[in-house]
């Protein structure tokens, strides 16, 4: 079919010597934009030149933990200049080009257009894209797919069997589209209480590791449920970024994303 290899070919050419890594998740608020910026940050303190897109357009959530709310995006001629923060790694997101706390009730088109506009935007010296995704496979994973092909895929979910039953939704979205799969993690696995130490699993635990085995796909980590990352991330500050001990589980996927 001469029609796809053309689309195959110009997909490639757009996207070339750029690693766009998708971080995905079947449902809304287990982590996956934590994990997107963590990774982004251990990305870059490993030396790779990394830059984050928030293309979450109904929760576009990297202004806060990045630390640049507020901050708007210049434009060079017809392209969108990604916004430096203090762990030097460039940033655009949806939550820049819409006022704060304005409902983004996007309809498809817009959605995709806003994509292009990160992802195609003035990004420099930079060899790799991390991109935020909406939760589940909708327009915006759609203009992804089509216009920007992912090199590859990481999925985020909680060890809990329901947001497992739909990050495998969203798996099967990315591999019917030769999305290739970099991993799943498993985030919220195992809570030690501050008081008297006792781990305990409010979301269970293993479950994404089980479910990665019975799909075939490498296992990229856990990270655990913590306080300390929720403060750390409300506060603009990734663990990653620093020597808090909270960072290790994101230096460790970073590891074997960049494998
Ligand atoms: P998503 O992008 O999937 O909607 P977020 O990354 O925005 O999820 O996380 C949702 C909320 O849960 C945020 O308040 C975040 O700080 C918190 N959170 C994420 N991961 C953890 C974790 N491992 N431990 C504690 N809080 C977490």
């Amino acid at each position: 079919r001469p029609g796809v290899t053309s689309v195959r070919v110009a997909m490639t050419a757009e996207r070339k010597g750029l690693t766009l890594i998708a971080v995905g998740s079947g449902k809304g608020g287990v982590g996956k934009s934590t994990l997107a910026a963590n990774l982004a940050v251990a990305l870059q303190r490993r030396g790779v030149k990394v830059g984050l897109v928030d293309a979450d357009i109904y929760g576009p959530s990297q202004p806060r933990l990045m630390d640049s709310e507020g901050v708007k995006p210049e434009a060079r001629g017809s392209k969108l200049v990604p916004v430096p923060n203090a762990y030097g790694v460039p940033m655009l997101s949806t939550g820049q080009i819409a006022a704060p706390g304005q409902a983004i009730a996007w309809r498809g088109p817009m959605a995709g257009k806003a994509l292009e506009q990160l992802v195609d935007a003035s990004w420099g010296d930079i060899d790799t894209l991390i991109v935020d995704l909406p939760p589940g496979t909708g327009d915006v994973q759609l203009t992804m797919i089509q216009k920007h092909k992912p090199t590859g895929a990481v999925i985020v979910s909680t060890p809990q069997d329901l947001a497992l039953m739909d990050a495998t939704r969203a798996i099967s979205f990315f591999e019917q589209a030769d999305v290739p799969m970099i991993g799943l993690v498993e985030n919220m696995a195992g809570y030690a209480c501050p008081h008297c130490g006792e781990v305990s699993d409010p979301f269970g635990s293993g479950g994404a590791e089980a479910a990665a085995k019975t799909m075939g796909l490498d296992f990229l980590g856990r990270v655990p449920l913590s306080m300390g990352l929720r403060l750390a991330s409300d506060g603009g500050v990734p663990p990653a970024a620093g020597t808090d001990p909270l960072g290790e589980p994101f230096h460790a996927i970073a590891a074997k994303v960049a494998d």
